[in-house]
């Protein structure tokens, strides 16, 4: 069985105390794709060194993160395109909208998102959508990038059906994690209306760990917890949903 964890900040100071052996568990349980979001230039060494450790299971992406569009938002975007000029990466991500923390920096957020939309095209990459308080905003402006060539994640999906119906209209697969074990995550009472096609798993460790590991260190192998669930709500065998969601990231980021 081959489980992809399409989503998982490995290089996060959670894990500085064992990283190696936490990576090592994961690979164990039979998760061997891990696919990393970047958040800004202070984790760029992180996730290139991770990538040198671990070149046959780490898959790294490219972008700024919402909470880290600041002041300094176009000197972030350069060093982001810098990057993608000298060498490949798997997807734009994670990128979006998070009024959660700051709504003051909305304007700037919006012109970040769409400025590394563009670059997806560009660079005829996925985006990974990080989307939080921001389901109206972040609609509006896929709305008016909309092309067959965009594609990509809508991760840690928490929406409606309705709002999982409109990503997917996007050409956006949702991403699963932890939440769909919560026991008011609500979305594990419609997802099962989704078709599989559209699902991709992650952990987002080390945030939003599954139960029964819910408020503590998340980490990739605990991402068994969400195929187990899934599994449970599918009525499939959690081969078959393994088999499905890492074909599923496999089509998105072409490895
Ligand atoms: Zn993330």
């Amino acid at each position: 069985m081959i489980i992809t964890d399409t989503h998982t900040h490995l290089y996060s100071e959670a894990f500085a105390e064992d990283q190696k052996d936490m990576i090592q568990r994961a690979i164990e349980a039979g998760v061997s794709r891990f696919f990393i979001p970047a958040i800004d230039s202070s984790y760029t060494e992180a996730m290139l060194q991770l990538e040198r450790d671990f070149s046959e299971n780490v898959f790294l992406m490219m972008g700024l993160h919402p909470t880290s569009v600041k002041e300094n938002y176009q000197d972030e975007l350069a060093l982001v395109e810098d990057l993608l000029d000298k060498r490949s990466f798997y997807a734009i991500g994670e990128i979006g909208i998070d009024l959660y923390w700051d709504t003051s920096t909305l304007d700037i957020q919006k012109k970040a998102f769409r400025r590394q939309i563009q670059l997806a095209k560009k660079y005829k990459l996925p985006i990974v959508i990080h989307c939080r308080e921001a389901f109206d905003e972040i609609f509006d402006v896929l709305e008016e990038e909309k092309s067959n060539d965009l594609f990509g994640i809508f991760h840690c999906f928490t929406g409606t059906l309705d709002q999982a119906k409109r990503a997917i209209s996007f050409n956006m697969k949702l991403g699963i994690g932890g939440v769909v074990t919560f026991k008011n995550g609500k979305i594990d009472q419609f997802i099962n209306q989704i078709d599989l096609k559209h699902i991709v798993l992650e952990t987002d460790s080390p945030y939003l760990a599954p139960k029964p590991y819910r408020g503590k260190r998340n980490e990739s192998s605990y991402i068994i917890k969400v195929l187990e669930k899934l599994s449970e709500l599918y009525k499939l065998p959690q081969e078959k949903i393994a088999e499905i969601t890492t074909q599923n990231s496999k089509d998105i980021f072409n490895i």
